[in-house]
């Protein structure tokens, strides 16, 4: 815990507060004073940060400011890396002044864009290859996160045109530009959002990853929630305007879209900042407006989609998986069973499958603690090479992990795995739950929900106002499913006293149930069931309802379900030993090599 001074801070810092920097041997010099910015005379040069020891001072007599780096920080609202919890770790760049050259100022210009933008955004070329265009991503704390290039000579067919410095934290370009409230305009180029600056346009952005890469909105969240509104400008392929169904589903603010017919035939800003000029593009920012997401969709429209090649969360359970194909997204798979049977081990098993499979998730665990829920999956992660068995007095086993082990995989967690903070939910707060996930599928690019347990037991009665509750409850859940594209994993005990522990028949998912609303709004059902006395396995998993591929398992051919007391995994026949991301060693802390630009 604690800072440790690093030179690229120094120098971000000084960018943010606007000051000229020289360096003199370990003695970093601004221009001017960032506290009294040198007084009446505007004394140069009396302000300077050690680079070795962070202490910094000021020698003007009537200032005299002095202390270490990290309280220049904290006074300046500057972001230091505290070895606190964080997100993902992204890549650090050298935070050194850009240096903009000449070829990218007469390419921009070639494009429409003045001088002064181009400096404004501080938008240069490689040094090794004038062609080459650097767009250097700055957050809204003046801190280079991501760097883009654009190959301006790129021919059809030859290589890329654009690509971008690796393991960049994703935000939007032109970010340290912008006002911090009001209105934001969003484009998918680079040249695009210049271009909105160029016409005057104030807190004009621009993606990251061109139209289908969303992963800037998490690392971007704050900054968006400071706007009243977002008119997404992207680009018109064919009357249709790219970046807007996905920001409709996922921007945190209201979203206005440009009008096709206010691209005047054209196909981005850039071209109708050209063509047309820059009144045309304050007009058809003027004139965008909310446009609902289509209810209507022609059947020629609709993508053909292959189900088998659809992407899904397998389980590790290769019988289950033959059956149901996996967890898909839009769909809700029902996890039902006695209590006490095993369905929370084996939710937990298949987050450590999403996560495994590159799926962040969401879970509300309302039984148990979250701790102990996390220690759960700790187990299931870690694996039989990592789980440690002592005996206690009684010769009773004790299993642990090591600290070590631990820290490896909360790293693997960081950044993809979230948690609902409460517990035990009742009545109106089940709806509250749903507003969290969706505000968490968004923010966090969450594909997996897991729900453990929102109902005490479901009820059977289909006049009680426990039944119309729940039963609205799976409703909606299964609306959030396909509206957002995430898969959707229920626990629910069954009832007690339900038909099939009175000895009913068992292949009817509405006797199963009891509650037949539920069963017919989810798309999978998996019944967890403890075999008899004296039978060669710990579980028996049955698919009662299969939407996607019909396939339903009989009776005697269940999925016979093995549990581990130290790791806590559950295996069938077929599934095969799991090592988790976690054990593969993670890679050497990057360096600061330099920026070719
Ligand atoms: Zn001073």
């Amino acid at each position: 815990m604690g800072y440790e001074l690093r030179e690229s801070d120094v120098y971000g810092l000084a960018q943010q507060v606007g000051a000229t920097v020289r360096r003199r041997g370990e003695e970093l010099f601004f221009q001017l004073c960032p506290y009294c910015h040198g007084g009446e005379s505007r004394d140069k040069d009396t302000f300077s940060v050690n680079l070795k020891s962070g202490a910094f001072s000021c020698f003007r007599s009537g200032c005299g400011k002095k202390g270490h780096f990290v309280e220049l920080c904290r006074d300046f609202g500057y972001p230091l890396d505290f070895g606190e919890k964080q997100g993902k770790q992204y890549r650090k760049f050298p935070q050194k002044p850009v240096e903009v050259r000449e070829p990218a100022v007469e390419y921009l210009k070639s494009r429409g864009i003045g001088e002064e933008v181009a400096r404004k955004y501080r938008v240069t070329c490689r040094k090794d290859d004038p062609s080459i265009l650097a767009f250097p991503f700055y957050d809204e704390h003046g801190v280079m996160q991501f760097v883009k290039y654009r190959n301006t000579c790129h021919q059809p067919g030859q290589g890329n045109k654009e690509w971008c410095e690796k393991d960049g934290k994703p935000i939007l370009f032109g970010m340290d530009r912008c006002t911090g409230s009001g209105r934001l305009i969003l484009t998918e180029g680079q040249i695009d959002s210049l271009s909105l600056a160029q016409a005057g346009l104030e807190n004009a952005v621009s993606v990251p990853n061109g139209k289908n890469g969303f992963t800037w909105i998490g690392p971007c969240w704050g900054f968006l929630e400071a706007y009243s509104e977002v008119v997404v400008f992207g680009d018109n392929e064919g009357g249709e305007i790219t970046l807007a169904p996905e920001m409709q589903k996922k921007s945190p603010i209201r979203v206005k879209v440009v009008r096709p017919e206010d691209y005047l035939g054209e196909k981005d800003a850039n071209d109708i900042l050209r063509k047309y000029g820059p009144q045309a593009l304050v007009t058809a920012v003027e004139n965008a407006r909310e446009v609902p997401l289509p209810k209507v969709v022609e059947l020629a429209d609709v993508k053909a989609v292959d189900l088998n090649s659809l992407p899904r969360i397998r389980t590790s359970l290769p019988e289950v998986d033959k059956l149901i194909g996996g967890i898909f997204p839009g769909q809700v798979a029902l996890l039902t069973g006695k209590r006490g049977e095993g369905k929370s081990t084996f939710m937990s098993q298949l987050v450590a499958e999403s996560l495994e499979q590159g799926w962040p998730v969401f879970v509300y665990s309302g039984e148990l603690t979250d701790y102990h829920f996390k220690r759960w999956l700790d187990f299931q992660v870690a694996g039989p090479d990592w789980v440690r068995t002592s005996f206690d007095a009684y010769g009773e086993p004790r299993y642990s992990l090591d600290a070590a082990t631990v820290e490896k995989i909360n790293s693997w967690y960081r950044g993809r795995a979230y948690l609902y903070d409460n517990n035990a939910l009742e009545g109106e707060e089940m709806e509250g739950l749903l507003e969290t996930v969706e505000k968490a599928v968004k923010r966090y690019g969450i594909k997996a929900v897991f729900l453990d347990n929102l109902m005490t037991a479901m009820s059977d009665d289909p006049k009680s106002d426990l039944y119309r509750q729940q039963s609205r409850f799976v409703h909606r859940l299964k609306l959030l499913a396909v509206r957002q594209d995430v898969a959707v994993v229920l626990v629910a005990h069954q009832r007690k006293g339900s038909a099939q522990q009175k000895g009913a028949p068992v292949d009817d998912n509405d006797t199963i149930m009891g509650s037949g609303d539920i069963t017919n709004r989810v798309d999978t059902v998996l019944l967890y069931a403890r075999p008899e006395e004296g039978a060669d396995c710990d579980g028996l998993l049955r698919v009662t309802k299969n939407r996607l591929f019909g396939r339903l398992t009989r009776k005697g051919e269940e999925v016979k379900l093995f549990y581990s007391a130290s790791t806590k995994r559950i295996s069938s026949k077929g599934s095969s030993l799991r090592h988790y991301g976690w054990e593969a060693n993670p890679e050497e802390e990057p360096l600061l090599p330099d920026l070719p630009f």
